[in-house]
């Protein structure tokens, strides 16, 4: 479910700046707890899994798919030569 937040205009991606992990709003699930995340005040947009990946961001287990995305990681780890 796309959001519109102090922060969110409908972007697909959401991070929590104080864990650091990342949500995907079209597949999020109860446990991602996007709710206490937006009432903080700690949701950060992304339009993109590559920038939201860039900026150190870690995908959410229960909403965004580790494997299918995996290739984007490694594409990541090894334009930064982590
Ligand atoms: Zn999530």
């Amino acid at each position: 479910m796309r959001l519109y937040t102090t922060h969110m205009r409908g972007e697909k991606y959401l991070g929590n700046s104080e864990s650091k992990e990342l949500h995907d709003l079209d597949k999020v699930k109860q446990q991602c707890n996007i709710d206490n995340i937006v009432n903080s005040g700690n949701e950060i947009p992304f339009s993109t899994l590559k920038e939201a990946l860039s900026e150190g961001f870690i995908q959410c287990s229960h909403c965004l798919n580790q494997i299918n995305d995996q290739s984007l990681k490694t594409d990541y780890l090894l334009n930064n030569n982590l």
